[in-house]
């Protein structure tokens, strides 16, 4: 039987993971702590027999990654009630039972955003309908946000909108002059902007207004087509990568029963994760 002995052992599972930002962000946060522990990526593809191995192994906590998230849900031990509403785990913490789940994707955006402006009673507006748009949703709702779902899908962008209690709009009435006037903030959710899908902005450039917060999940590339414009109109722009660093700490409290604080914790993994994206 193998164990670990010198440090504790994390990882981030998924399939591909090659270029997750997560080692750089958790072993730098790791260092910073004074935790003696190590995080590796693991390319994961039968995962229920994987979890057991990785289970067996000695590993104390993963992050779990795309395309793992609603399947990991079924698998675990237990869940909390969030993660059931989201239908998707995103952590995962070693229990002397098994693996328990947890999602902090809408924690990590709620965070993300707070710094910005206040959320509750805030009119926002979701992209999307995939996992990230109800992870957000889900966040943004919990806080007291108007939450409007726009989705290129309607009966996609319906379901979702009805089983989290809010509004519902066709992406393709978004277009229409005056829309824009009705939302504080806007996270875009799709998958638009990411490396090969196709070059539209979802919105016409007349869309952003300079009093819009505006985040866009998509942080590689830095700037898409949605955040250069949203930019361009002088809007407030919160990095989607700060999304990806709040998830991170919430992980990382979770794992480790304690609040990471700003100096010594996460100034160090926003620096790591800056330079892994720019690197
Ligand atoms: P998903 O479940 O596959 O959903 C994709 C969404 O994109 C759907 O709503 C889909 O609309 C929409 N879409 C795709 N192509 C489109 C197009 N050409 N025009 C309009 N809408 C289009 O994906 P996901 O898991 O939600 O992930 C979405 C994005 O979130 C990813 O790009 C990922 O980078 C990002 N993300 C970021 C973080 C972070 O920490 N920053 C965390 C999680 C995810 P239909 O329903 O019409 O197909």
């Amino acid at each position: 039987m193998i164990q670990p002995v010198q440090k504790s052992l994390f990882a981030v599972i998924g399939n591909p993971v090659g270029h997750s930002l997560s080692p750089v962000m958790m072993n730098r946060a790791f260092q910073s702590l004074q935790v003696p522990a190590v995080y590796v990526a693991l390319q994961v593809d039968r995962l229920e027999e994987d979890l057991e191995t990785l289970y067996r192994t000695g590993f104390e906590g993963l992050s779990v990654t795309l395309p793992h998230k609603e399947q990991a849900l079924g698998i675990v031990e237990e869940a909390d009630e969030t993660a059931r509403t989201i239908g998707a785990v995103n952590t995962l913490r070693r229990t002397p039972r098994g693996w328990e789940g947890r999602n902090t994707d809408w924690l990590g955006a709620n965070r993300a955003l707070r710094a910005a402006t206040p959320l509750e009673g805030k009119r926002v507006l979701v992209l999307g309908a995939g996992g990230a748009a109800k992870a957000v949703a889900f966040g943004l709702k919990k806080e007291g946000a108007r939450v409007t779902i726009a989705n290129r899908t309607v009966e996609r962008g319906e379901l979702l909108a009805r089983s989290l209690g809010c509004r519902f709009l066709p992406l393709s009435q978004l277009s229409r002059e005056g829309r824009e006037s009705e939302f504080e903030i806007v996270v875009q959710c799709t998958s638009v902007g990411l490396p090969g899908s196709p070059p539209t902005s979802l919105v016409p450039r007349s869309f952003f207004r300079p009093s819009m917060v505006v985040m866009d999940t998509v942080y590689r590339p830095l700037w898409t087509e949605f955040s250069s414009l949203a930019r361009d109109a002088g809007s407030r722009i919160v990095p989607g990568w700060e999304m990806l660093l709040y998830q991170g700490v919430a992980q990382l409290e979770w794992w480790l029963g304690r609040e990471i604080p700003e100096e010594g914790g996460i100034r160090e993994m926003r620096e790591a994760l800056w330079e892994g994206l720019v690197g």
